[in-house]
């Protein structure tokens, strides 16, 4: 078995290919978070937070640049007609990219007030975008631009598909991070990583109920992941959970419960599961892109949309 995996549970030994090693695919990046697997186009998509960029990695290799500036890009993911979903701190916005390539601001204010800083995003099957808001990219000027908060708070939000509106449905977070639902959508993970900027701050995951398709209740914590602090995560197809930590990746089981860790050798940031076969685990972790096969499968869903125009990094 690879030194790469630590196994906790019996279990999470037929989650994993003893043959099927860490790979180290590209580095350079300043802060890699917020990977999308784009199944139609066969890439992988990323940001490289500080560097103002999103990369663009083909499955058969290479790497090139997506979209720069990108408004210091974070969180990105696809909606059901398969448009790419991002969230920027550089505008305090999260943005779709249409199909014909121009960018529409979904949501910068609440009422009359920006966001702080949107960081990561899912998007429901009924097209409804939720995103977490914390102020990591306004706290200083390398992950966009620093500013006050106007905002009372860093909040889960969620925005309507047919009236555009924006909600809060959690505000009980300190720094809430990355999020994903269950694979039936009742249950929305949500890491708060407010231990980022406060020792005694949380480091955990949150599991919300999700009421009438679009309400949270009945928080409760469902893992305090350590070393570090959960920042991106994502559900497999028989709803495990795999969450980024200080050293590496962690599985949890559906009620939290840790059963085994990918052991990556920096600080990781989220992972996506992408690939032909939706069986390769993508990592960003610091400065770069890992990735592994795993015996499990991603549930990403609909991916129609093609991308345009990319070039070689400079
Ligand atoms: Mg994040």
């Amino acid at each position: 078995m690879s030194s790469d995996f630590e196994i906790v549970d019996a279990l999470f030994r037929s989650f994993v290919l003893g043959n099927a090693p860490l790979e180290h695919l590209h580095t350079g990046m300043r802060w890699a978070e917020g990977p999308v697997y784009v199944a139609d186009a066969r890439h992988l998509l990323f940001s490289d937070v500080p560097n103002d960029r999103i990369l663009r990695v083909p499955d058969e290799g290479g790497i090139s640049v997506f979209r720069q500036p990108s408004n210091h890009a974070n969180g990105n993911t696809r909606d059901p007609r398969g448009r790419l979903i991002t969230c920027e701190h550089g505008t305090r916005s999260v943005t779709r990219t249409e199909l014909d390539g121009t960018v529409t601001v979904l949501a910068d204010r609440l009422d009359s007030r920006r966001l702080n800083s949107p960081n990561d995003v899912v998007v429901k099957s009924d097209g409804s975008v939720w995103f977490t808001d914390p102020p990591y990219g306004i706290l200083s000027d390398y992950e966009g631009d620093r500013a006050p908060s106007e905002l009372d708070g860093c909040y889960v939000f969620r925005l309507d598909p047919e009236d555009g509106r924006l909600e809060v449905v959690a505000d009980d977070m300190v720094k809430p991070n990355g999020l994903a639902f269950s694979t039936d959508e009742t249950v929305l993970y949500v890491a708060d990583s407010g231990a980022t900027h406060d020792p005694d701050g949380p480091h955990h995951l949150r599991a919300y109920e999700v009421r009438d398709g679009r309400t949270l209740t009945r928080p409760r914590v469902v893992a305090d992941i350590s070393p570090g602090f959960p920042d991106g995560l994502t559900v497999d197809s028989e709803d495990y959970i795999w969450c980024s930590a200080g050293d590496g990746v962690h599985c949890l089981s559906p009620d939290g419960a840790l059963l085994g860790r990918i052991r990556v050798p920096e600080t990781t940031s989220n992972c996506t599961f992408g690939g032909p076969k939706r069986n390769r685990l993508f990592i960003t972790a610091t400065t770069s892109l890992y990735a592994i096969y795993l015996n499990r499968t991603g549930t990403e869903g609909l991916n129609t949309w093609r991308v345009r125009g990319d070039r070689t990094p400079s």
